[in-house]
């Protein structure tokens, strides 16, 4: 049994102090019911909350811990740079370092710039779209998530369809019409949005590999028919590869179905854990952005050393040897799920466990799923000691610290 009275306690404070108790809404646990744990502390593939009850966490901070937790050089990146004065709003080596790696894996990336969450990157990259094209309208996906930006909170996936509800209260109408939703996986819808708004549109943004949805893959020709029919128009194609960059591939998603994109956004795995995000792409485009260009987009704590060192350092550890070792772990949880009759989705170290016959191409079917008897799952499972992202709609986020013997605790909670 888990114990759970300092929890509580915790619990009561953050009740008084945020809404529903929490900093994102995920963390509330609605989608699953029972009361969330708060988390003390962790280490490889482990979290402890304050009870001392230990975990096996699939969460890994939902995306950007691929080392683990608490990873020897992540930390020693960390402590280096913090005792060497924190922040200087200037230019400092340790962004330059990060930058090159990012464009020696994903050479799309000619220029970047670093901000401090995926959704200002999401925002600033459309804003970049919408100047370079001359044009205001932008295709997205059901249930893609692009971050909570007024014009990407539309059928935005997980977070938002957790919640149940539409989209979100406080954003006008008049930015929402600016969002076009076609379906994802389905070309045709996006030809006919191209068909119905000719020259109006700046750029169709979607996760390479969805997600915010439970993990979909990207049907074959999907994100290359994308980029022709992008081309076709005029408009630019921007992969949101958050979560999917350095995760699925050394090179994200881009190198690993083989597609350029004009604009990349990122977040997550670049800051190693602490908050950040960058969008960058081909070089005539980001330099539109100030002083660069007429684009504005600032940030006092922009490309922090901190944040840039966990960043650097986590990418330096992440050799062909840990992608390989990742995957052969993965195959061997989606197998042992499988054994147990479930439908999984799986690219790189992102996985879903889908309540429902067969894994899903598009957000509709993800939404079929059986949520109660995901919310009956994850409860059985948080009982074993093995902590899942608290909602159907997540993926599941293996780490290079989850060992054979992790895996196969795993395995053996999910049997029951
Ligand atoms: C997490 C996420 C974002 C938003 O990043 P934040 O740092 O939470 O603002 C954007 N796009 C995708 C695909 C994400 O998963």
């Amino acid at each position: 049994m888990i114990k759970t009275g300092v929890s509580a306690a915790w619990r009561e404070r953050a009740a008084q102090l945020f809404p529903g108790g929490v900093n994102s809404p995920v963390r509330a646990y609605r989608a699953v019911g029972g009361e969330p744990p708060i988390i003390a502390r962790g280490h490889g593939p482990f979290v402890w909350d304050v009870d001392d009850n230990r975990y096996i966490d699939f969460v890994g901070a939902f995306g950007p811990l691929i080392l683990g937790h608490a990873h020897p050089a992540v930390v020693e990146a960390m402590r280096t740079a913090v005792e060497a004065g924190g922040s200087f709003g200037a230019t400092s080596p340790t962004e330059v370092r990060l930058a090159e790696l990012i464009r020696s894996r994903m050479p799309s990336i000619e220029r970047v710039r670093f901000v401090n969450s995926g959704t200002e990157a999401a925002m600033s990259a459309l804003r970049v779209a919408r100047a370079a094209t001359g044009r205001d309208l932008v295709i997205k996906f059901d249930g893609g998530y692009h971050g909570h930006a007024d014009s990407l909170l539309v059928d935005a996936g997980s977070g938002v369809a957790t919640l149940s509800i539409p989209g979100s209260a406080g954003v006008p109408a008049s930015v929402a019409a600016q969002t076009l939703v076609a379906n994802y996986n389905d070309l045709d819808s996006v030809a006919a949005l191209f068909d119905a708004h000719p020259r109006e549109v700046a750029a169709v943004i979607v996760e390479p590999v969805a997600a915010n949805m439970g993990v979909v893959p990207p049907a074959p020709g999907f994100l290359a028919g994308l980029r022709r029919l992008t081309e076709l128009a005029g408009s630019l194609l921007i992969f949101d590869e958050v979560i999917t960059g350095f995760r699925v591939a050394p090179g994200g998603a881009q190198e690993l179905f083989g597609v350029r994109p004009d604009l990349t956004i990122l977040g997550k795995i670049i800051g190693g854990g602490l908050p950040v995000g960058a969008y960058g792409g081909r070089a005539e485009l980001l330099d539109l952005v100030a002083p660069a260009g007429p684009v504005y987009q600032a940030g006092t704590l922009s490309g922090h050393p901190v944040v840039m060192a966990a960043g650097e350092a986590t990418l330096l550890q992440l050799t062909d040897d840990v992608y390989s070792r990742l995957e052969a772990r993965i195959d061997r949880l989606e197998e042992g799920l499988r054994r147990g009759g479930a439908s999984t989705a799986r690219v790189g170290s992102l996985l879903t466990l889908f309540f429902r016959d067969s894994a899903p191409r598009n957000f509709r079917e993800a939404k079929e799923s059986d949520t109660n008897a995901f919310a009956k799952f994850f409860q059985r499972m948080r009982d074993a000691g093995v902590l899942l992202p608290p909602s159907q709609f997540e993926a599941w986020f293996l780490s290079a610290a989850h060992d054979d013997a992790v895996i196969d605790a795993t395995i053996d909670a999910a049997a029951g």
